[in-house]
Parts: C-alpha cells; sequence; structure tokens
C-alpha cells in the first residue's frame, strides 16, 4: 500500500508539475510578450517626447522671448524715429511762425494763424495720445513675453516630470525582467524540487504554494504597471492639448501685435499727412499774409509820402500858434485892464439904479400897506365866521342830540337852524359846517396871522357857549392842532422866507382873565394880579408890567410853551374845564421885525383869545361865586360886544375900559388892526336856544353899517349881552328872520358904497 500510495502520489505530482511547467511556459510567453509590448511602448513614447522637445525648441525659436524683444525694440526704434521727426517738425514750425510774426504783427490773418496753430497743438496732443498708446502696447508685449516665459518653464517642468516618469518605468521593467529570469530559472529549481520532491512531496507542495502565491503577485505588479501606463498615457494626452491651448494662444497674441502695429503705423501716417497738410496750409496762408503786408507797406509809404506836406503846413501851423501863445499874456492884460474900467463903470451904473430901485421900493412898499390899509378898511375889519361842531358823543343819543343846523348848498355864509319848529337863517361871513377840518378853517384865517409880520395887529375871538368847540378850534388836539399853533408855525415860516432881508424875533405871552383879574400864565406867581398900565414914554400904548415873554424860535418852542401854561392852568384850579369855560384864555404873540436894508421896524400882535363859555348862567338863579363868575363873564362879553360895535359903527369913543378884556386889548381891536370873530354853535337840537344866542351875537356884530346915518339907527338896535340872555328864543325868530332879511339889504347898500369909494379913489 506504502509503494502504491508514493507512487500514486508521485504519479499525481508530476502530472502537477506536468500542468505547473506548462502554465508557467505559457505565463513565461505572455511576460515576455507584454515586457517586449512595453518596450516598444517606452521607445514610442521616447520617441514622442523626443519630438515635443524638438517641437517646442522649435516653437522657442518661432515665438521665442526674443522675437517679441525684437518686435518691442523695433517698434522702440520706430518711435524715437517718430519723435525725432516731430521735434524737427516742431523746430520748422516754430522758425516758420517766428518768420510769420516778424512781418505780420499787425495784419489781420493773426487770427487764423492762431487757429492754426491750435490745430498744430492739437496734432501734437494727438501724437502725445499715440505715443502713450505705444507705450501701452509696449508694455502688452512685455506681459506677453513673459507669460510664454512661464509656459515655457511649464513645459520644462511637465518634460522634467516625463523623465521622471520614463525613469521609473525604465526600471520597473528592469524589475520585471528580473522577476522573469528569476522566474526562467525556477523551472530547474522546480525539477530540483521535482526530484527533491519525489524525495520529499512536502517541501514540494510547499515551494507549489510559494511559487503560486509568487506568481500572483507578479500578475497584480504587471496589472499595475499596465494602469501606470494608462495614466501616463492620459497625461501625455493632457500635456498635449495644453500645448494645442498655448500654440492658439501664441497665435492669438501675434495677430494681436500685427494689429497694433498696423494700427499704429497707420496712425503715425495719418498724422505725418495732417501735419504736412497743415504746414503747407500754413505755409501758403503766411505767404498770403506776407503779400497783404507788403500791400499795406506800399499804401503807408503812398500815405507818408501825401502827408509831408501836411506835416509842413501843420508844423507852419504850430509855430504861429506858438508866437501867440507867446504873445497872450500881454494881450490879456491889456483885455483885463479894460474890462475891468468896464466892469467898474457898469458896477457904478447898478449902484446907482439899485438906489434909485430902493428908493421906488421903498415909496411902493408905503403905497401897497396904504392901499392894504384901505382894502381892508373897505372889506371891514371885523369878520365874523361860524363854526358849527360835529354831533358828540356828550350830546347824548335820541331826538335831543340830532342835528338842528342846516347849511346852504349854494352859499357858504348862510347857515339855518331850526328851532321850536321854526327855521331861522342867518349870514355871516363864513360858515364852517362840523365836517370843515383844522386845515381848512386855518386856510381862512392865514391872511390874517401874515398881515401880523406886516406890523398890524390881530385879535382872534372864539365866541360859543361851553361845549361849542372854542378850544378845538384855537388849541386844538395834539394830532390835529388849532389856530393856535398853526399861527406860530406859518409866522415861523414866513419869518425864515424873509430872513435875507429882516429879522425878526417872535415872542409869547399866555394870560387868563377870571373875575376881570389879569394872571400871567408863564409867570413864577400865577396868582398874583397884573395891571395893565399906559407905557411912560408917552406914545399912549398899554403894556401889562410883570407879563413873562418867552421868545421862541421853532416849533418846540411852542410846544414847550403851550405845555408849561398848561401845566400851570391845571395845577392852579380843581377843575380845569369848568375853569376855562369861566375864563378868557389868551395867547399873545408878538413879531418884531427890523427890514436890514432900510432900518425899517415893525410891531405886529397877534391875539388868541378862546373866551369865557357865553351860556346864560344867570338866570339859572346861581348863587355866590358861581353868580359872581356869571355877571363877571355877562360883563366883559357885553364889553366886547359894545367895543366891536362902537369900531364897526366909527364912533368916535369906544368903550374900551369897561372890561379888562377890551382894556387889555385896546391897540389890538383900534386902528388899522384885524379882528375874528369865530362863533362856535353846537348842533345839537337840545342846544338850539343857546345856538340862536351865538348866531344873534354874530350876525349883530357883523351887521353894523358903516355910514353915520344907519350907524345911529344901529347904535339903538344894539343890545347887550344881558339884553342878547334875555331874548327870549320865541321873540327872537321873527327879528332874526327880519333882521337876516334887512342885513343882506344892508350888504347890497354896502357894496354899491365900496364901489363908489373905489371909483372915486382911480
Ligand atoms: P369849548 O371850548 O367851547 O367848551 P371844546 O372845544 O372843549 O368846547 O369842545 C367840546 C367837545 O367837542 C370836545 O370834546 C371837542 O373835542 C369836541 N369838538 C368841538 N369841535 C369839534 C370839531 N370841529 N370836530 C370834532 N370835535 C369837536
Ligand atoms: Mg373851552
Amino acid at each position: 500500500v506504502m509503494a502504491s500510495m508514493a507512487h500514486l502520489q508521485k504519479e499525481k505530482l508530476l502530472e502537477e508539475l506536468l500542468g505547473l511547467q506548462e502554465k508557467l511556459a505559457a505565463r513565461e510567453n505572455d511576460e515576455l510578450s507584454l515586457s517586449l509590448q512595453l518596450q516598444s511602448q517606452v521607445e514610442t513614447l521616447k520617441a514622442k517626447i523626443l519630438e515635443q522637445a524638438q517641437e517646442i525648441g522649435r516653437l522657442r525659436s518661432e515665438l521665442g522671448g526674443t522675437d517679441a524683444e525684437k518686435h518691442r525694440d523695433l517698434l522702440a526704434a520706430e518711435n524715437e524715429r517718430l519723435r525725432q521727426e516731430m521735434k524737427a517738425c516742431e523746430g520748422e514750425l516754430r522758425e516758420l511762425r517766428r518768420q510769420q510774426q516778424a512781418p505780420c504783427r499787425d495784419c489781420p490773418h493773426l487770427q487764423e494763424n492762431a487757429v492754426l496753430q491750435e490745430q498744430l497743438s492739437q496734432l501734437q496732443q494727438e501724437a502725445e495720445e499715440t505715443r502713450a498708446k505705444l507705450v501701452e502696447l509696449d508694455l502688452e508685449v512685455q506681459q506677453k513675453t513673459n507669460r510664454l516665459a512661464e509656459v515655457e518653464l511649464r513645459l520644462k517642468d511637465s518634460l522634467a516630470e516625463r523623465a521622471e516618469e520614463e525613469e521609473r518605468l525604465s526600471r520597473r521593467l528592469r524589475d520585471s525582467q528580473e522577476t522573469i529570469a528569476s522566474l526562467k530559472s525556477q523551472p530547474q529549481q522546480i525539477k530540483y524540487i521535482i526530484k527533491t520532491v519525489e524525495v520529499e512531496s512536502a517541501k514540494a507542495k510547499q515551494a507549489l504554494c510559494e511559487t503560486q502565491s509568487r506568481n500572483q503577485y507578479l500578475q497584480e505588479q504587471v496589472g499595475m504597471q499596465r494602469q501606470v501606463l494608462k495614466e501616463m498615457e492620459q497625461q501625455l494626452q493632457s500635456s498635449r492639448k495644453t500645448e494645442a491651448q498655448l500654440r492658439a494662444q501664441i497665435m492669438m497674441y501675434e495677430a494681436e501685435l500685427e494689429r497694433a502695429h498696423g494700427q499704429m503705423v497707420e496712425e503715425m501716417q495719418a498724422m505725418e499727412e495732417e501735419k504736412n497738410r497743415a504746414i503747407e496750409e500754413a505755409f501758403s496762408r503766411a505767404q498770403v499774409e506776407m503779400k497783404a503786408v507788403h500791400e499795406n507797406l506800399a499804401g503807408v509809404r503812398t500815405n507818408l509820402l501825401t502827408l509831408q506836406p501836411a506835416l509842413r503846413t501843420l508844423t507852419h501851423d504850430y509855430n504861429s500858434l506858438k508866437r501867440q501863445v507867446r504873445d497872450f499874456p500881454l494881450l490879456l492884460q491889456e483885455t483885463l485892464r479894460s474890462a475891468r474900467a468896464e466892469i467898474s463903470q457898469a458896477i457904478e451904473e447898478v449902484h446907482s439904479t439899485n438906489r434909485e430901485l430902493l428908493r421906488k421900493y421903498r415909496r411902493e412898499l408905503q403905497l401897497r400897506k396904504k392901499c392894504h390899509n384901505e382894502l381892508v378898511r373897505l372889506k371891514g375889519n371885523i369878520r365874523v365866521f361860524g363854526r358849527v361842531r360835529p354831533i358828540t358823543k356828550e350830546d347824548g343819543e335820541g331826538p335831543e342830540a340830532t342835528s338842528a343846523v342846516t347849511f346852504d348848498t349854494d352859499d357858504d355864509a348862510v347857515l339855518h337852524l331850526l328851532h321850536k319848529g321854526k327855521q331861522v337863517s342867518f349870514e355871516l361871513d363864513k360858515v364852517f359846517p362840523p365836517q370843515a377840518s383844522q386845515e381848512e378853517v386855518f386856510q381862512e384865517v392865514q391872511a390874517l396871522v401874515t398881515s401880523c409880520i406886516d406890523g398890524y395887529n390881530v385879535c382872534i375871538f372864539a365866541y360859543g357857549q361851553t361845549g361849542a368847540g372854542k378850544t378845538y378850534t384855537m388849541e386844538g388836539t395834539a394830532a390835529n392842532p388849532g389856530i393856535n399853533q398853526r399861527a406860530l408855525q406859518l409866522l415861523f415860516s414866513e419869518v425864515r422866507g424873509k430872513a435875507a432881508d429882516w429879522d425878526y424875533a417872535i415872542t409869547v405871552s399866555a394870560a387868563e382873565i377870571y373875575n376881570e383879574s389879569l394872571r400871567d400864565l408863564l409867570g413864577k406867581e400865577p396868582q398874583e394880579k397884573l395891571e395893565i398900565k399906559l407905557c411912560p414914554d408917552g406914545s399912549g400904548q398899554l403894556y401889562v408890567p410883570g407879563l413873562t415873554e418867552f421868545r421862541v424860535q421853532s416849533v418846540e418852542d411852542i410846544n414847550k410853551v403851550f405845555e408849561f401854561g398848561h401845566v400851570k392852568r391845571v395845577t392852579e384850579c380843581t377843575n380845569l374845564n369848568e375853569h376855562s369855560s369861566r375864563s378868557h384864555a389868551l395867547l399873545i404873540i408878538t413879531v418884531r421885525g427890523l427890514d436890514r436894508s432900510t432900518g425899517l421896524r415893525t410891531t405886529g400882535k397877534l391875539n388868541l383869545v378862546d373866551l369865557a363859555g357865553s351860556e346864560r348862567v344867570g338866570r339859572s338863579g346861581a348863587e355866590g361865586s358861581r353868580l359872581r363868575e356869571a355877571q363877571h363873564i355877562n360883563k366883559s362879553l357885553s364889553a366886547l360886544g359894545d367895543v366891536i360895535y362902537a369900531l364897526r359903527s366909527r364912533q368916535g369913543h369906544v368903550p374900551f375900559r369897561n372890561s379888562k378884556l377890551t382894556y387889555l386889548l385896546q391897540d389890538s381891536l383900534s386902528g388899522d388892526s384885524k379882528t375874528l370873530m369865530m362863533v362856535q354853535v353846537s348842533p345839537a337840537e337840545k342846544n338850539t336856544s343857546e345856538t340862536l344866542c351865538s348866531l344873534k351875537f354874530a350876525e349883530r356884530v357883523r351887521s353894523v353899517e358903516l355910514g353915520p346915518v344907519s350907524r345911529k339907527a344901529e347904535l339903538a338896535s344894539w343890545p347887550s349881552q344881558e339884553q342878547l340872555e334875555g331874548d327870549s328864543p320865541g321873540s327872537a325868530v321873527t327879528p332874526g328872520r327880519g333882521h337876516a332879511s334887512h342885513s343882506s339889504g344892508q350888504l347890497s347898500s354896502r357894496a354899491t358904497s365900496i364901489r363908489r369909494k373905489l371909483q372915486t379913489s382911480g
């Protein structure tokens, strides 16, 4: 069994060995063919690498940095040449310009030249720009060269990698060959092993196993190598692709370079052409201008030739003028001498004429004054105005406060009063309706005020019952001043207008007559009673010793004086309104003038009197001081009426001494003085009886006839203040009306007498 077993094992082993040997041979063959294949592949790869290296070398030589540099150098050289040319052109141009400027400084083509120069500068600028572009292109070329160098470097790197790979592959090949050789040497060993296996089969089996595992390992290695080969092939493919890309890029760069170069060349050419054209144009223009200048020069030359004789005549004229100038002072002195003589003669003549004129002027002045006096006398020295105040809040409301006064639309001297259902008409010199302003009233008065400057005495009285507007007319309000302030303002302006020939001094006094005693409103002792005395100089004039006089020069001064007087009056009495209605307030303005040329002196007095209220107090059964006041007022108002009546009727005796007021105003009421009686009335229904009284007083004052016969008649009809008061309103209606019609008859007779007088006086 053992022997058969061993035999069987031997046979089996042999069979196996044979199979293994066959397999080995087949594998050997396989491996050999594979290695051959690999070798051939490596060979072809090497050839390809070589080819690529050559290709790269060729490419480098074709497009290498040197070429681009050369190109750039060429461009730079070209640029330099162009710059040189430009400089030369500029030089030429400068020269040309200089040549042009020299003869054409005043030529009209300077402007064109300037345009050309501008064009040139533009061209230069363009050239500059092109230069800048060139520099840019240079930069681009530089960049491209750099990139090319980079690409080369990368190529070198890939070549080195490929060489390394080759090295590795050949190493592996060697290894596999060695393995193959070792494998080849293995069969002998196997044979030996078989032999030994035959001896010890266990050992053989083990060796077989080992061999098998070895074989497996080798097979794995071959697979790996195949893999590596495949990768290498892929790498080769990718490197080829990059190469193609690089080549395309290089081509693109080249084309770009070519284009840029072409552009640059074109631009340079265009610039050159433009430059040439500009130069030509400038040259031709310069030629034309030169021609024009030459022509001008010729014209100037001919002008010069024609001017020479003119110059000769001018020189001649100049010389003769020079001679005249030399002789002029003598001539002037002579003329001056004769002129002086003539002037002194003329002055003499003027002097004598002036003297004559002055004499005539003085005569005329006297004549004017005489005429004025006559006119005033004819007009009547005493005028009576009526002023109706508006209905005020004080009049209350209802039927009592309605207006009882109406006016005539055609005649501003007539006024109608509705009293106890009957209309009474009155005619005065002028009637101011309620709407008449202070200004309008003053306009009627201002002629009187100015006559004061000519040396006349003037009296303006405000007459009427308390509350009828006397104080409003005389003093007015701060916003709307009355006659007092306006008169002073007018005097100032008149005096200023005459300042060239006259020196004037205006003084103001303020006094009050209360209960027949005179008090100074501007004095230090207001309570002191003043006396009216005859002037000791025997002139028969009256004066009040101790009456304060303030010199006023401006409106501010007047305001101060008024304020002062007002304050005095307020502090002196407990109820100013009441007090003022029972006293006469006087503002006495004295205007003293000196005519510097004639030495003539004038003194005019303006007396502005706010009379005490004319209401009939006595009838209301007043007692004590109230009764005394009323009696004094009645007495003084009657005396005023008497005096005015006596004056208007030209009586021999005027009873000035019957009251303090008339006595004080004696100077200003007599002679050729002028008097204005402003009769104030209230239009209110409740005041009609007082209004009637006031208007009767006014009309009677006014209607005094001038003739001696009627004078007597008037004398008989003149009522005293008491009588006026005693007149019952009812009984006054008929006489009033009768009187009014009678007065109009008197008016017409008076007008005829004035006419007659005017005719006789020629
Ligand atoms: P009298 O002095 O006669 O007593 P006033 O002058 O004091 O009277 O006047 C009494 C009131 O009537 C005052 O308030 C005054 O302002 C007013 N008055 C008088 N006349 C006028 C006028 N023409 N226009 C407006 N108001 C007037
Ligand atoms: Mg008053």
